[in-house]
């Protein structure tokens, strides 16, 4: 007998996890597998944040936190928003969650009713489609290919549209294609917008700091809109604390009380110490965002450099995150032995198995012409993934 639900069946396995988990276990049994697949800092957390987080310990934050998160930490990111992003929100108006994954998911489930239609540029990260699910919603998938440096158009995003409509769902600097809208090229995005006052933005903001272009415009800046707009953002990626699981929403405020009402019913305050940690990272000095941010600069010239030589690859000049998105349609149709590589989910499980490097097919981010890889790694791994990589494309036939 069946005990799972259909809503849970329905929904897919997160991809990036997934192939993350494969290539530990591959490393647990002996093989040399170089991990490109999960995207996720490879720095330890800044010494001063660890050192918060202890200090949180010794002072006994080990009871319940408020379901929307502590006081002191809701104001921190206020002042933060105000400081980095020119924002004005209430602290009342932020909730902290076990991660930008679950704020988007509170922020996906308290607003969108069973039929109601989110737009979702891709390629988009894995687990925006399977949230939408989870609310009923119906994901209407906007596609944006690597000649178009993988951005939508106003014009795209208002045939988008229709009466059913309850929001749209932005992610830049992009998960999986590192792309970075522009002021002007989001204002094109919001005067379309402002004419649909029904709409909600959701804007995942969780690579703002990495980000090459000098500067970063939050969703939430265009006076137009703003009072429908919702951020979602958190240390994870800027501040190495991918395992602290500490991120947040700000919205307006009803929306902000009712995802507190939803995560006060399944998972209640966030963990206490990791608060506390995440408090420390945004009071703290931020020297340590900006080093991180021109190592991963660095790396991204390394990988596009090197990947753009290899045969079948189609590379952009990511201008943010730590993703390269390759299209490697190429390559469909290639043998290696009497094995064809049909899609690009073939070619990330052919460079798993023959290459010893693990990557994500594109399928995963709605684009099944592409792989994506995290170049959040080392140099020297990142060197030797991509040698591998060209390797075994040359061996295929
Ligand atoms: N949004 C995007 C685009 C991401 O890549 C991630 C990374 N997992 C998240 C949200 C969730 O981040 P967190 O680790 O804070 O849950
Ligand atoms: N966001 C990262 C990625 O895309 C972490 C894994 C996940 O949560 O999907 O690889």
């Amino acid at each position: 007998m069946d005990f799972i639900s259909k809503r849970v069946q329905n929904l897919a396995t997160s991809a990036t996890l997934a192939m993350s988990q494969k290539s530990a276990e591959l490393r647990a049994a002996g093989i040399d597998v170089i991990n490109l697949s999960v995207g996720e800092p490879d720095f330890n957390t800044p010494a001063h944040i660890k050192e918060a987080a202890c200090r949180a310990i010794e002072e006994n934050f080990t009871f319940y936190s408020p379901v929307p998160g502590y006081m002191s930490l809701r104001k921190a990111i206020a002042d933060k928003l105000s400081r980095e992003n020119g924002l004005e929100f209430d602290p009342t108006q932020i909730v902290v969650s076990n991660g930008a994954k679950q704020a988007l998911c509170n922020v996906i489930l308290t607003t969108v009713n069973p039929g109601d239609e989110v737009i979702i540029p891709t390629p988009a990260w894995v687990s925006y489609v399977e949230m939408v699910k989870l609310a009923e919603g119906t994901p209407v998938t906007v596609p944006a290919g690597i000649d178009a440096d993988f951005k939508i158009t106003p014009a795209q995003l208002e045939a988008a549209i229709t009466t059913r409509t309850r929001m749209v769902l932005l992610c830049s600097p992009s998960n999986p294609t590192g792309s970075v809208y522009t002021r002007e090229e989001l204002q094109g995005l919001v005067d379309v917008l402002a004419a649909h006052p029904g709409v909600l933005i959701l804007a995942d903001e969780i690579y703002e700091h990495i980000n090459y272009t000098g500067g970063f415009t939050s969703l939430g800046s265009f006076p137009q809109t703003a009072d429908r707009t919702i951020i979602v953002n958190g240390v994870s990626k800027a501040y190495a604390m991918t395992g602290w699981r500490i991120g947040y929403c700000a919205a307006p405020a009803a929306i902000a009380k009712a995802c507190t009402k939803l995560q006060g019913q399944y998972t209640s305050g966030a963990s206490s110490i990791a608060q506390k940690a995440a408090e420390a990272a945004y009071t703290g000095s931020q020297e340590c965002v900006a080093e991180m941010c021109a190592a991963f600069r660095r790396r991204r010239d390394l990988v596009v450099e090197l990947a753009s030589k290899i045969p079948g690859f189609k590379v952009n000049r990511p201008q943010g995150a730590f993703y390269l998105f390759p299209e490697v349609s190429a390559l469909m149709g290639k043998r290696f032995g009497d094995k064809v590589i049909a899609t690009s989910g073939d070619l990330a499980l052919y460079l798993l198995e023959h290459a010893h490097v693990a990557t994500v097919d594109g399928a995963a981010f709605c684009a099944p012409d592409y792989i994506r890889f995290s170049y959040a790694t080392s140099d020297d791994k990142l060197a030797e993934a991509m040698a591998r990589i060209d390797r075994a494309v040359r061996q295929l036939i």
